[in-house]
């Protein structure tokens, strides 16, 4: 990974600590959360709440790991409300919590996707595909990271997700600082997820109900 790959990867994680912060709850909860994941990943959409204990779906929600919307239980990179990010896969199309985000998807369900979004400054459309194992060949579009923002709000989805989108080509302007080329954010995502494909491929022992949520 690069020198800016590695430094939004720094900023993302300070920001937002969803790894370490799963990691500081009980089992059970963590296998709640393996739960919700799982069903985005086997069924393209998302789990209804009920899909696990309230308890588990407080505590979850309350260090921000999940985002329950009238549409079910959202879990990063998953968002279970409309974002305008589109990643589809087979049959399935799901929307991304950012342009980060998106990025990770691939990874995560093992398959080519391909991703529909809009530039966050002209709000032309950008569509291209990426593969599971391999860099994005759009070279031309970029992913913009914000400056410090809304630090306030409950959800990262309401806060920072908002500021990190595309930008087309005609848009990149002169002030790159905070703009990343799909490829290093592609490995900013696959590192900043990476805790849930390996979770996935090997589940915490003692918990069986994570596959079982169908
Ligand atoms: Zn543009």
């Amino acid at each position: 990974m690069d020198v800016r790959s590695t430094r939004f990867l720094n900023r993302l994680r300070a920001d937002f600590p969803v790894e370490a912060r799963l990691a500081g709850t009980r089992p059970a909860v963590q296998d709640a959360y393996g739960a919700v994941l799982r069903h985005w990943i086997d069924h393209g959409r998302a789990p209804v709440a009920s899909v696990i204990d309230g308890d588990h779906r407080a505590v979850l929600d309350r260090l921000d790991l999940i985002v329950a919307t009238r549409q079910g239980l959202g879990c990063y990179p998953f968002s279970s409300a409309a974002t305008g990010i589109e990643v589809v896969w087979g049959r399935y199309a799901v929307q991304a919590m950012c342009a980060v985000d998106a990025l990770a998807i691939p990874m995560l369900v093992e398959r080519t996707c391909r991703i529909a979004a809009r530039c966050g400054e002209c709000k032309a459309p950008l569509k291209w595909s990426v593969a599971s194992d391999y860099p994005p060949a759009a070279a031309s579009i970029k992913v913009r990271y914000p400056d410090p923002g809304d630090a306030g709000a409950a959800h990262c989805s309401e806060g920072l997700c908002r500021g990190i989108d595309f930008v087309c080509e005609a848009c990149v302007g002169s002030e790159p600082a905070n703009l990343m080329g799909l490829d290093q954010a592609s490995a900013v995502a696959r590192a900043f997820f990476g805790f849930q494909r390996r979770w996935i491929d090997k589940p915490a022992i003692g918990s069986p109900a994570m596959g079982d949520h169908r």
